[in-house]
């Protein structure tokens, strides 16, 4: 069997952003692999920081980080928690509103 060679596409230590990556890649139809996601559930085992990050099949790592560097681009910073328009209070990384579908609007 072959082994397939896996390229770092990116870390971050926002994991909610490293799955909004992942569902994205895998919607183009790549294998994804992220480490980092059950470093909590160990303990302190792992060594440095809590990061996450993102691994493809070296095929894709060019297209993998561009699109990376897109979602980046858009979005700036990770949405922080955030109260909608309805009153609910919305946990942080979410566009939407979980409860009416409203989108995120950064307070003025
Ligand atoms: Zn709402």
């Amino acid at each position: 069997m072959d082994e397939i060679e896996l390229a770092k596409v990116c870390e971050t230590e926002f994991k909610e952003q490293a799955l909004l990556f992942k569902a994205v890649l895998e919607q183009e139809g790549m294998d994804v692999m992220v480490k980092g996601l059950e470093a909590s559930a160990l303990g302190d085992a792992l060594d440095g920081a809590d990061v996450v990050e993102l691994f493809v099949p070296v095929v894709y790592a060019d297209r993998a980080k561009q699109m990376v560097d897109e979602i980046l681009a858009e979005d700036g910073e990770p949405i922080p928690a955030w109260t909608c328009e309805c009153g609910e209070s919305v946990d942080e990384g979410f566009f939407v509103c979980w409860s009416c579908q409203a989108e995120y609007k950064p307070a003025e």
